[in-house]
């Protein structure tokens, strides 16, 4: 499974920060997910719960927003969610499509308890 891999990455990521920014408790780490990153939601969660144990991050949770594959049409100028990849706009059947959403990997934010919301690309 590498999304034991990857959750391992994160959490190291995010003890780093932890540090850097002398934060004292992370509630929550939000994670954005593309359907084409190769990642599936649930084990990424499994696996943070299993390896956040006995850290400092025992009580954070780990919110994940699926990101869907989304086209942008540059003849009819839409945006579509596709369901799989293609490079065929589902509206107007150009292929002069580009790929705009859908391979990100990212932590969008912490929330910690004692300030607002952050920003956090760390990955
Ligand atoms: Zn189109």
């Amino acid at each position: 499974m590498h999304e034991l891999g990857v959750a391992h990455s994160i959490l190291t990521n995010i003890l780093e920060v932890r540090a850097q920014k002398k934060l004292t408790k992370i509630i929550s780490i939000n994670l954005r997910v593309g359907q084409l990153s190769g990642f599936q939601k649930e084990a990424l969660e499994t696996c943070f719960e299993i390896i956040k144990k006995d850290t400092e991050l025992e009580s954070a949770i780990l919110n994940i927003t699926e990101v869907p594959i989304t086209l942008m049409c540059k003849s009819c100028q839409k945006k579509s969610a596709i369901e799989q990849l293609s490079y065929q706009c589902p509206l107007c059947q150009s292929n002069d499509v580009e790929l705009v959403a859908g391979r990100e990997f990212t932590i969008d934010s912490l929330d910690v308890d004692d300030s607002q919301p952050m920003n956090n690309k760390v990955l």
